[in-house]
């Protein structure tokens, strides 16, 4: 199986390092063997790819949920900030919203839907056969609300202190330019504070994500690294983290380098990269989204 690399633009992720490291033939698969494969004229070979990298993991579908949730209500302008909205007026539960969004998804899932449209979220688990249904569902609800309801006692209070014309809108993903290289990173929120920008995500606190946001504010905004500052969101315990403030610039460019290199070096002078140098890591195989079309190795 052979593509041509240069019909599937480079850009460096936290997400790209992750299956680099994790699998390389989930790389390939991911990366190349699924591009352009959302469009339904798409070989069907290209498209079971790509329906296959479009399936979520629980816990990444839980993650989703709960990050537009959040984004929803941060952005949304809420009635009580409004001078003209009559006093008292309730903003809406977090938890009403999500498992309304939740249901709304999860029985697409069950028709299929995604099947179609795999812009549509897809769990992996549902397409397992004896999935239970029922049971599956009252016990994510469960979790969802669990969430729901520690963001709105830890979390909500510390984000809503912000007015809403604090409240800056960022794209997720965000597109960042590192120099010549394009990457991404995947912000919830930010907002304007004393000058600076501060931008909350929901990851591990890699001091590459606290640079990519620093590179944002530079190119986009013209604020300097040193008035940027990164947050992590913890869902699991609905708390606030900061991160990067020990950022070493250097170190974490010359690591993103060191990624690229390795991975540009598989593409040929030709412009092809070719699967089966890209080999398979087997113990990787049970959580991986790939494992019902992955290629068998020579
Ligand atoms: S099924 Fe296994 S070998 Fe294939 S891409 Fe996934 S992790 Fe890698």
């Amino acid at each position: 199986m052979i593509f041509r690399a240069s019909d599937h633009p480079f850009y460096w992720s936290l997400r790209r390092r992750r299956l680099w490291e994790n699998c390389r033939r989930a790389y390939f698969l991911h990366y190349y063997a699924s591009g352009g494969g959302f469009s339904p004229d798409e070989s069907p070979e290209v498209r079971e790819f790509h329906r296959c990298r479009a399936l979520l993991s629980v816990s990444a579908y839980r993650n989703r949920l709960l990050g537009k949730a959040l984004r929803d209500r941060f952005y949304r302008r809420f009635e009580e900030e409004d001078d003209e909205a009559p006093a008292g007026m309730e903003s809406p539960g977090l938890s009403s919203h999500l498992l309304r969004r939740f249901r709304r998804e999860f029985y697409a899932m069950l028709r299929g839907e995604p099947e179609r449209d795999h812009k549509l979220p897809m769990l992996a688990e549902v397409l397992q056969p004896g999935f239970p249904v029922e049971e599956f569902r009252v016990t994510f609800e469960r979790e969802l609300r669990d969430c729901a309801r520690k963001l709105e006692k830890e979390l909500l209070p510390e984000l809503e202190r912000f007015p809403f014309s604090a409240r800056r809108r960022i794209a997720s993903p965000l597109p960042v330019q590192l120099n010549e290289l394009a990457a991404y990173a995947v912000p919830l929120l930010a907002v304007a504070v004393s000058g600076e920008l501060w931008i909350f995500e929901n990851g591990s606190g890699e001091m590459e994500t606290a640079l990519l946001h620093k590179f944002y504010a530079l190119n986009e905004l013209s604020i300097p690294p040193e008035r940027v500052r990164s947050f992590r969101i913890d869902f699991a315990d609905g708390v606030l983290e900061p991160f990067g403030s020990k950022l070493n610039i250097s170190d974490a460019w010359k690591q993103i380098r060191r990624d690229v290199d390795a991975m540009l070096a598989l593409i040929h002078s030709d412009g092809t990269v070719v699967l089966e140098e890209f080999p398979g890591d087997r113990r990787r195989c049970g959580e991986c989204v790939f494992r019902n079309c992955c290629p068998p190795e020579l």
